[in-house]
């Protein structure tokens, strides 16, 4: 497995931190964003109360909405109404069991005449684990080259150093241990 980079863990650590933020808000209100494609195909991806919406439907508003997106905050009861649309199993559930949800059919109470939507719904917290993977590997890695070095040995290929605990690896060539951050405590 290639090792993680620190940027790439600090990247998806701001994601899922700004997933966590929209989760919050999801209790006060429902937001989210309406992308226009081809024709002005609408799908959206809305976030409301711990679930994440993504829906695809045929409603087209016109070639001159097409290829755009704007954003929109509704208050609850507002996106409620939608989701039930959207998300009606027939039995008035639309949660799910932790909040995973799937429907997809021709429908008419979208008010555009008969169209076609299909709308999965997922918990917030799913994506904020998936998110928080390549961090954790990274601070895995981390954490395992410095218990190397700590003990002696190269981060990289094992080798033991306490005799040329100064000079770069005789086996493969490392500096790792050189670096005066190594043995620092992570911040
Ligand atoms: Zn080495």
């Amino acid at each position: 497995m290639p090792r993680p980079r620190a940027a790439t863990a600090v990247t998806f650590t701001i994601l899922a931190a700004l997933v966590a933020w929209t989760w919050l808000r999801s209790n006060s209100a429902g937001e989210g964003v309406v992308l226009l494609l081809d024709g002005g195909r609408a799908w959206g991806v809305g976030s409301v109360e711990g679930q994440i919406l993504l829906t695809a439907t045929d409603i087209k508003f016109g070639p001159h909405r097409a290829w755009s997106a704007e954003t929109f905050s509704v208050p609850l009861n507002e996106i409620n109404a939608l989701r039930a649309v959207l998300l009606d199993d027939g039995k008035g559930g639309t949660r799910g069991r932790w909040n995973f949800a799937a429907h997809a059919g021709q429908t008419e109470r979208l008010g555009t005449g008969k169209s076609w939507a299909g709308t999965l719904g997922l918990p917030h917290w799913l994506l904020i684990t998936l998110l928080l993977i390549p961090p954790a590997l990274y601070l895995k890695t981390r954490l395992a080259r410095r218990n190397q070095i700590r003990a002696g040995r190269c981060a990289t290929c094992g080798y033991d150093l306490r005799a040329s605990a100064d000079k770069p690896c005789p086996e493969c060539g490392s500096q790792e241990h050189l670096a005066p951050a190594a043995n620092a405590p992570t911040p």
